[in-house]
């Protein structure tokens, strides 16, 4: 998911509370960014079957290449690869900054109170480049996975971190936030992207 400039740049809070661990940026190579009409974007990705050294160089990637491209999220087809994997690194609304990785991610259902909370929020992906758009989620998600090593694990978030797993997890579904807006939201933004310039690099379409 990509950074929201206006919103998150200016956060004042010079000591945020991190959960999770920050990634060796000593480790791995940014890729360039797969864009909407690449198919590894639109279908369903792999299940990790594989826990070794192949998968650790892939997160080490991951992260590289999100942070090249200024993201707060990123899912393995958004680098071209067919694996259900997910890295973040994103705040919450309170400030809150949360970093990890997600493998074979599945969403939980929400409590039935929690279900019809919406937050009205801006959206990108650093596979719509330069394209941002209103859509509504729950303020709140949690998924549950395993991590590199295949131990489960459980992520849960609000405010524009539970829009990020939701996003991320989307994506390993092959569903874009485009594919959530309406037909002329949709069109919109694939014209703010046609207009734009990435400030990344990116996968050419064949
Ligand atoms: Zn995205």
């Amino acid at each position: 998911m990509a950074e929201q400039a206006e919103q998150h740049e200016h956060d004042e809070n010079p000591n945020p509370k991190v959960i999770g661990e920050e990634p060796d940026l000593t480790k791995g190579t940014a890729r360039p960014i797969t864009v909407v009409g690449n198919p590894v974007l639109h279908r369903e990705v792999k299940d990790v079957t594989a826990f070794d050294g192949e998968l650790s160089a892939l997160i080490d990637d991951m992260f590289q290449s999100m942070y090249a491209a200024e993201g707060v999220g990123l899912a393995a087809n958004q680098i071209g690869v067919d694996l259900k994997v997910f890295v973040y690194d994103c705040p919450d609304d309170e400030g809150v900054r949360h970093i990890g990785h997600v493998i074979n991610p599945k969403l939980e259902d929400y409590p039935a109170d929690r279900r019809r909370v919406l937050d009205d929020g801006n959206e990108g992906c650093l596979s719509v480049p330069t394209a941002y758009a209103e859509l509504a989620r729950p303020d709140f998600a949690a998924v549950t996975g395993v991590d590199k090593d295949g131990r489960p694990i459980r992520v849960e978030g609000t405010g524009f971190f539970a829009r990020c797993l939701l996003h991320e997890t989307d994506h390993l579904y092959g569903t874009l936030y485009i594919d959530k807006l309406s037909k002329r939201d949709r069109k919109d933004a694939l014209r703010q992207m046609a207009e734009g310039t990435p400030r990344y690099a990116t996968v050419p379409n064949e």
